[in-house]
């Protein structure tokens, strides 16, 4: 059995070497390494597999993020509404701009935002809600979107783990992920799901006017060479990473479908257990089904109840297996995020999953041996 990785990127490299080189020395060839053909070429193809009208490349998933809010127009003292359980990156860029952060807790069921607990935390002042497509699938769309045409908010779709996952709407419609609210972000971080080899992201949207913005945005400010309109960033996809993209784009399902595979068996095996909690997925579906791509599996994450998940993660290590815990401290409960606004007993969900979760090894590569291996060492540990 090969060594069990948490995300395999040297066995999924060996099997696109070829293709992923080529494009690469095409940009090497040209010299194009800033704003190249390349980046175009990726844009338009991941345009046209999102079914979006515009994507704006980035230089990383946070930048993304910043600079949707920056071409909403949010204004310091503006109340922003996110996810208490996510990975700090939503709430900073919030801060960072001089808006102000309002976390909130999250459902049980799928980690994601809680729509009872947006609705409580909407003051005159919110002026947008930034869902967490939290390890693969999305945020209870419908409802967000409802509340923020009744509110007037904006909504940012934080993206960065979720891409390729579909999102359907009580009426039947479908969408993917990342093209529902008023703006998206996402990140190509080598280990999301459509990762480059360094650093990389982009933003979504429908809205020409937006896009418009947001093209300069990224591009200090400019809208006509040296012409400084707005206060911008430099942030681009360099060319490299761009070639890498658009080389993977194509396998994107493929990678999605072998997650959620890894996914099934996983379930399979812990199926019914008194300890386990498998993970839950979106669109109502209760099992990941042959032709739903509503969870795409960033993560598996399992929730352990009535088990010493911190000895289970010691006892998967002393065997070799990585796993990890996202995320073992709820943001609202970080140095740099705390506000006396918040009562600790509003975020009884995170409180309680930091100390239940564990994420399991969920990337394009697992072989059955792996998967069996896995299952059968923490169904081990917990029938002790
Ligand atoms: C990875 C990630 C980001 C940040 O992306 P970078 O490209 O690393 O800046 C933002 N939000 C979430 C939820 C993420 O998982």
């Amino acid at each position: 059995m090969n060594k069990i990785q948490m995300v395999d990127l040297k066995g999924q490299y060996a099997s696109i070497k070829e293709v992923v080189n080529t494009s690469i020395q095409e940009v090497i060839d040209n010299t194009s390494f800033i704003n190249g053909p390349k980046v175009k070429e990726f844009q338009t193809n991941l345009e046209s597999y999102l079914g979006v009208k515009h994507v704006i490349p980035c230089a990383n998933g946070t930048d993304a993020l910043q600079i949707a809010m920056m071409g909403l127009g949010l204004k310091p003292g503006d109340e922003v509404i996110t996810a208490d359980f996510t990975f700090a990156a939503t709430v900073e860029v919030i801060a960072l701009l001089g808006l102000t952060p309002v976390l909130v807790d999250v459902d049980s069921d799928k980690f994601n935002i809680d729509i009872a607990a947006i609705k409580r935390a909407i003051t005159p002042k919110t002026k947008a809600i930034v869902p967490v497509h939290l390890f693969g699938q999305c945020a209870n769309m419908d409802a967000i979107m409802e509340l923020a045409k009744a509110h007037n908010l904006y909504v940012i779709e934080d993206n960065a783990q979720a891409i390729g996952a579909t999102y359907t709407s009580k009426n039947g419609s479908k969408a993917k992920a990342g093209t529902i609210g008023h703006v998206a972000s996402t990140s190509f971080f080598p280990s999301k799901n459509l990762g480059c080899y360094g650093d990389g992201g982009a933003i979504f949207t429908n809205d020409d006017e937006l896009a418009h913005t947001i093209r300069g945005i990224v591009n200090h400010g400019m809208y006509k060479r040296y012409h400084h309109d707005v206060v911008g960033v430099n942030s681009r996809l360099d060319s490299i990473q761009a070639a890498v993209l658009d080389a993977k784009l194509p396998k994107l399902d493929a990678y999605n479908k072998a997650r959620q595979s890894a996914a099934r068996k996983y379930n399979a095996a812990f199926k019914n257990h008194n300890n386990i909690i498998t993970p839950k997925a979106g669109n109502g579906c209760e099992t990941i089904c042959d032709n739903c791509d509503c969870h795409v599996f960033h993560q598996y994450t399992l929730k352990i109840q009535n088990a010493d998940r911190d000895a289970l993660v010691a006892h998967l290590q002393s065997k070799d297996i990585p796993c990890g815990v996202y995320y073992p401290i709820p943001l609202h409960k970080q140095k740099a995020y705390q506000n006396e606004r918040y009562n600790d007993a509003d975020f009884k969900v995170t409180n309680a999953l930091i100390d239940q979760v564990i994420s399991l090894p969920m990337h394009t590569e697992l072989d059955d041996d792996q998967i069996d291996f896995i299952t059968s060492s923490v169904l081990d540990f917990l029938s002790k």
